[in-house]
Protein backbone atom coordinates (compact mmCIF):
# COMPACT_ATOMS: atom_id res chain seq x y z
CA UNK A 1 0.00 0.00 0.00
CA UNK A 2 2.75 2.21 0.94
CA UNK A 3 4.95 1.25 -1.95
CA UNK A 4 1.43 2.04 -4.39
CA UNK A 5 1.01 5.61 -2.51
CA UNK A 6 5.07 6.55 -3.00
CA UNK A 7 4.68 5.38 -6.64
CA UNK A 8 1.50 7.70 -7.29
CA UNK A 9 3.65 10.51 -5.73
CA UNK A 10 6.49 9.79 -8.08
CA UNK A 11 4.59 9.61 -11.15
CA UNK A 12 2.61 12.69 -10.39
CA UNK A 13 6.18 14.38 -10.48
CA UNK A 14 7.31 12.65 -13.33
CA UNK A 15 3.90 13.97 -15.22
CA UNK A 16 3.73 17.40 -13.40
CA UNK A 17 5.50 18.94 -16.27
CA UNK A 18 7.61 18.27 -19.54
CA UNK A 19 10.54 20.48 -18.45
CA UNK A 20 10.87 18.87 -15.17
CA UNK A 21 10.85 15.64 -16.51
CA UNK A 22 14.44 15.01 -16.40
CA UNK A 23 14.80 15.99 -13.01
CA UNK A 24 12.25 13.65 -12.05
CA UNK A 25 14.37 10.71 -13.21
CA UNK A 26 15.81 11.74 -9.20
CA UNK A 27 18.99 13.03 -9.72
CA UNK A 28 20.68 14.59 -7.63
CA UNK A 29 20.80 18.28 -7.54
CA UNK A 30 24.48 18.15 -7.16
CA UNK A 31 26.75 15.19 -7.61
CA UNK A 32 27.68 14.53 -4.09
CA UNK A 33 25.83 11.72 -2.38
CA UNK A 34 23.10 12.81 0.23
CA UNK A 35 22.61 12.03 3.57
CA UNK A 36 18.97 12.45 5.02
CA UNK A 37 19.04 13.46 8.96
CA UNK A 38 15.92 12.86 11.39
CA UNK A 39 16.55 16.15 12.62
CA UNK A 40 18.49 19.58 12.36
CA UNK A 41 20.56 19.51 15.37
CA UNK A 42 22.43 15.53 14.10
CA UNK A 43 22.38 17.47 10.51
CA UNK A 44 24.69 20.25 11.79
CA UNK A 45 27.16 17.59 13.97
CA UNK A 46 27.03 15.52 10.41
CA UNK A 47 27.85 19.05 8.29
CA UNK A 48 30.64 19.55 10.60
CA UNK A 49 32.71 15.45 10.04
CA UNK A 50 31.50 15.97 6.53
CA UNK A 51 32.17 19.96 4.90
CA UNK A 52 31.94 19.87 1.65
CA UNK A 53 32.04 15.87 0.79
CA UNK A 54 28.32 15.19 1.34
CA UNK A 55 25.52 17.03 0.70
CA UNK A 56 23.56 16.80 4.29
CA UNK A 57 20.08 17.54 4.96
CA UNK A 58 17.44 17.18 7.60
CA UNK A 59 13.82 15.79 7.46
CA UNK A 60 12.20 17.78 10.31
CA UNK A 61 12.85 21.44 10.56
CA UNK A 62 14.28 23.99 12.83
CA UNK A 63 11.93 24.49 15.76
CA UNK A 64 9.72 21.17 15.09
CA UNK A 65 9.15 19.02 17.78
CA UNK A 66 10.44 15.52 16.66
CA UNK A 67 9.32 12.94 18.15
CA UNK A 68 6.07 12.67 17.05
CA UNK A 69 6.44 14.04 13.23
CA UNK A 70 4.79 12.67 11.05
CA UNK A 71 6.55 12.57 8.05
CA UNK A 72 4.82 14.23 4.90
CA UNK A 73 5.28 12.47 0.80
CA UNK A 74 7.92 15.46 0.02
CA UNK A 75 9.81 13.70 2.71
CA UNK A 76 9.41 10.65 0.96
CA UNK A 77 10.45 12.31 -1.94
CA UNK A 78 13.52 13.80 -0.12
CA UNK A 79 14.28 10.24 1.16
CA UNK A 80 14.31 8.67 -2.00
CA UNK A 81 17.29 10.86 -3.54
CA UNK A 82 19.33 10.63 -0.53
CA UNK A 83 22.28 7.78 0.13
CA UNK A 84 22.31 7.05 3.59
CA UNK A 85 19.83 8.01 6.58
CA UNK A 86 21.06 8.78 9.97
CA UNK A 87 19.10 8.75 12.84
CA UNK A 88 19.53 9.56 16.57
CA UNK A 89 17.53 5.80 17.54
CA UNK A 90 16.63 4.96 21.41
CA UNK A 91 13.12 5.66 20.31
CA UNK A 92 13.51 9.34 19.27
CA UNK A 93 12.04 9.02 16.31
CA UNK A 94 9.01 7.37 17.09
CA UNK A 95 7.82 7.86 13.19
CA UNK A 96 11.54 6.45 11.79
CA UNK A 97 10.98 2.57 11.64
CA UNK A 98 7.80 3.21 9.35
CA UNK A 99 9.51 6.08 7.48
CA UNK A 100 12.57 3.79 6.10
CA UNK A 101 10.63 0.24 5.77
CA UNK A 102 9.48 1.36 2.41
CA UNK A 103 13.35 2.78 1.09
CA UNK A 104 16.02 1.02 -0.02
CA UNK A 105 18.38 2.94 1.88
CA UNK A 106 21.18 2.43 4.26
CA UNK A 107 20.56 3.37 7.79
CA UNK A 108 22.87 4.56 10.77
CA UNK A 109 21.53 4.80 14.04
CA UNK A 110 23.79 6.71 16.10
CA UNK A 111 22.50 5.08 19.63
CA UNK A 112 24.00 1.86 18.62
CA UNK A 113 27.11 2.87 20.02
CA UNK A 114 26.04 4.64 23.01
CA UNK A 115 25.42 3.89 26.47
CA UNK A 116 21.76 4.56 27.70
CA UNK A 117 20.76 6.43 30.96
CA UNK A 118 17.35 4.73 31.49
CA UNK A 119 14.26 6.49 31.87
CA UNK A 120 13.00 6.47 35.47
CA UNK A 121 9.00 7.09 35.65
CA UNK A 122 6.19 7.23 34.34
CA UNK A 123 5.24 6.17 31.11
CA UNK A 124 8.58 5.46 29.59
CA UNK A 125 10.06 3.84 32.62
CA UNK A 126 13.00 1.48 31.62
CA UNK A 127 13.30 2.71 27.91
CA UNK A 128 16.59 4.71 27.08
CA UNK A 129 16.38 8.41 27.66
CA UNK A 130 17.04 9.13 24.02
CA UNK A 131 18.31 13.04 24.57
CA UNK A 132 21.85 11.85 24.82
CA UNK A 133 23.51 14.67 21.96
CA UNK A 134 22.16 17.64 25.07
CA UNK A 135 25.36 16.68 27.17
CA UNK A 136 28.71 17.87 25.50
CA UNK A 137 30.87 14.64 26.57
CA UNK A 138 28.39 12.62 24.75
CA UNK A 139 28.37 15.13 21.95
CA UNK A 140 31.95 14.30 21.33
CA UNK A 141 30.72 10.39 21.10
CA UNK A 142 28.43 11.38 18.42
CA UNK A 143 31.17 12.88 16.35
CA UNK A 144 33.17 9.79 16.75
CA UNK A 145 30.20 7.81 15.16
CA UNK A 146 29.52 10.42 12.31
CA UNK A 147 33.94 10.20 11.51
CA UNK A 148 33.74 6.27 11.73
CA UNK A 149 30.31 6.14 9.53
CA UNK A 150 31.12 8.95 6.80
CA UNK A 151 35.21 7.35 6.94
CA UNK A 152 33.16 3.80 5.82
CA UNK A 153 31.04 5.32 3.05
CA UNK A 154 33.97 7.28 1.75
CA UNK A 155 37.14 5.59 2.66
CA UNK A 156 39.35 8.01 0.42
CA UNK A 157 38.49 11.19 2.72
CA UNK A 158 38.49 9.00 5.75
CA UNK A 159 41.39 11.52 6.99
CA UNK A 160 39.53 14.80 6.35
CA UNK A 161 36.84 13.08 8.39
CA UNK A 162 38.84 12.50 11.38
CA UNK A 163 40.58 15.62 10.44
CA UNK A 164 37.04 17.78 11.03
CA UNK A 165 36.00 15.72 13.59
CA UNK A 166 38.62 16.65 15.70
CA UNK A 167 38.33 20.43 15.29
CA UNK A 168 34.56 20.40 15.95
CA UNK A 169 35.15 18.15 19.40
CA UNK A 170 38.30 20.83 20.21
CA UNK A 171 35.36 22.99 20.11
CA UNK A 172 32.90 20.88 22.11
CA UNK A 173 35.76 19.94 24.50
CA UNK A 174 36.23 23.46 25.13
CA UNK A 175 32.16 24.02 26.32
CA UNK A 176 32.45 20.65 28.10
CA UNK A 177 35.49 22.12 30.58
CA UNK A 178 33.51 25.68 31.00
CA UNK A 179 30.69 23.87 32.15
CA UNK A 180 32.37 21.31 34.30
CA UNK A 181 34.30 24.21 35.94
CA UNK A 182 30.49 26.39 36.82
CA UNK A 183 29.61 23.47 38.52
CA UNK A 184 32.85 22.50 40.35
CA UNK A 185 32.18 25.95 41.53
CA UNK A 186 28.40 25.92 41.93
CA UNK A 187 26.90 25.89 45.76
CA UNK A 188 25.94 21.88 46.55
CA UNK A 189 22.47 23.20 47.20
CA UNK A 190 22.07 24.67 43.57
CA UNK A 191 22.56 21.67 41.57
CA UNK A 192 19.13 21.46 40.14
CA UNK A 193 18.01 21.35 37.06
CA UNK A 194 14.16 21.63 36.85
CA UNK A 195 12.67 21.14 33.03
CA UNK A 196 9.40 20.63 31.58
CA UNK A 197 11.11 17.72 29.36
CA UNK A 198 13.22 14.47 31.18
CA UNK A 199 15.47 15.39 28.26
CA UNK A 200 18.49 16.47 30.57
CA UNK A 201 19.74 13.32 32.14
CA UNK A 202 22.75 12.80 30.39
CA UNK A 203 23.89 16.36 31.31
CA UNK A 204 22.71 16.09 34.51
CA UNK A 205 23.99 12.62 35.18
CA UNK A 206 28.09 13.72 33.65
CA UNK A 207 28.17 17.00 35.21
CA UNK A 208 26.71 16.08 38.81
CA UNK A 209 23.37 17.82 38.71
CA UNK A 210 20.05 16.71 40.00
CA UNK A 211 17.12 16.24 37.92
CA UNK A 212 13.45 17.00 38.16
CA UNK A 213 10.56 17.21 34.67
CA UNK A 214 6.95 17.54 34.20
CA UNK A 215 6.94 15.00 31.68
CA UNK A 216 9.57 12.30 30.80
CA UNK A 217 9.24 12.79 27.21
CA UNK A 218 7.56 15.54 24.79
CA UNK A 219 5.37 12.41 23.15
CA UNK A 220 3.58 12.40 26.32
CA UNK A 221 3.49 16.19 27.28
CA UNK A 222 0.80 15.68 29.32
CA UNK A 223 1.72 17.03 33.13
CA UNK A 224 -0.63 15.12 36.14
CA UNK A 225 -1.40 16.99 39.44
CA UNK A 226 0.33 15.03 41.21
CA UNK A 227 3.65 15.33 39.03
CA UNK A 228 2.75 19.39 39.11
CA UNK A 229 2.26 18.67 43.25
CA UNK A 230 5.87 17.00 43.80
CA UNK A 231 7.97 19.43 41.25
CA UNK A 232 6.38 22.43 43.49
CA UNK A 233 7.04 20.86 46.50
CA UNK A 234 10.80 20.11 45.05
CA UNK A 235 11.44 23.57 44.17
CA UNK A 236 10.43 24.99 47.43
CA UNK A 237 12.19 22.38 49.77
CA UNK A 238 15.55 22.96 47.77
CA UNK A 239 14.70 27.02 47.32
CA UNK A 240 15.86 25.91 43.87
CA UNK A 241 16.13 29.32 42.28
CA UNK A 242 15.35 28.98 38.58
CA UNK A 243 13.41 26.78 36.53
CA UNK A 244 13.26 26.02 32.85
CA UNK A 245 11.40 25.01 30.10
CA UNK A 246 12.02 23.68 26.10
CA UNK A 247 11.85 25.62 22.75
CA UNK A 248 9.57 23.35 21.40
CA UNK A 249 7.48 23.28 23.68
CA UNK A 250 4.87 25.20 25.81
CA UNK A 251 6.02 26.75 28.98
CA UNK A 252 2.82 27.44 30.39
CA UNK A 253 3.23 24.98 33.24
CA UNK A 254 6.18 25.47 34.20
CA UNK A 255 4.92 29.22 34.92
CA UNK A 256 2.92 27.74 36.92
CA UNK A 257 5.53 26.09 38.78
CA UNK A 258 7.81 29.47 39.06
CA UNK A 259 4.85 31.97 40.41
CA UNK A 260 4.17 29.07 43.15
CA UNK A 261 7.56 28.49 44.12
CA UNK A 262 8.94 32.10 43.64
CA UNK A 263 11.41 30.70 42.03
CA UNK A 264 12.54 32.67 38.59
CA UNK A 265 11.52 31.30 34.91
CA UNK A 266 15.29 30.66 33.72
CA UNK A 267 14.24 31.00 29.99
CA UNK A 268 13.89 28.09 26.79
CA UNK A 269 16.37 25.86 26.84
CA UNK A 270 16.48 24.18 23.12
CA UNK A 271 16.56 20.09 22.86
CA UNK A 272 14.78 18.33 20.29
CA UNK A 273 15.19 20.97 17.13
CA UNK A 274 17.78 23.74 16.54
CA UNK A 275 16.58 27.09 16.64
CA UNK A 276 14.19 28.86 13.63
CA UNK A 277 16.14 32.20 13.78
CA UNK A 278 19.79 32.64 12.53
CA UNK A 279 21.47 33.61 15.93
CA UNK A 280 20.68 31.77 19.18
CA UNK A 281 20.89 28.04 18.85
CA UNK A 282 21.41 27.44 14.95
CA UNK A 283 24.00 25.54 15.38
CA UNK A 284 24.18 22.82 17.89
CA UNK A 285 27.51 24.54 19.36
CA UNK A 286 25.25 27.53 19.60
CA UNK A 287 22.60 25.42 21.09
CA UNK A 288 24.95 23.97 24.08
CA UNK A 289 26.33 27.36 24.59
CA UNK A 290 22.75 28.82 24.90
CA UNK A 291 21.03 26.15 27.16
CA UNK A 292 24.76 26.13 29.67
CA UNK A 293 24.53 30.03 29.08
CA UNK A 294 20.85 30.28 30.59
CA UNK A 295 21.63 27.45 33.26
CA UNK A 296 24.56 28.76 34.58
CA UNK A 297 22.39 32.02 35.06
CA UNK A 298 19.77 30.88 36.72
CA UNK A 299 21.29 29.02 39.67
CA UNK A 300 24.10 30.82 39.91
ZN1 LIG B 1 12.66 15.37 23.36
Amino acid sequence: MKKKLLHFVFSFLICVSANSCKRTSFEKETNKEVILASFTVLADIIENVAKDEFSVKSITKPGVEVHGYQPTPSDLIKASKADVFIDNGFGFELWAEKFVSNLQIKRVTISNRLEPIFISEDFYKGKPNPHAWISPKRGMIYVNVIVDSLSELKPSKAESFKNNGQIYKNKIAKIDKDFSLFINNLKKNNRYLVTCEGAFSYLTNDYGLKEAYLWPVNAESQITPKRMASTISLVKNKNIPSVFCESTVSNESQMVVASETGAKFGGDLFVDSLSQDNKSANTYLKMLQHNLTLIKKGLN
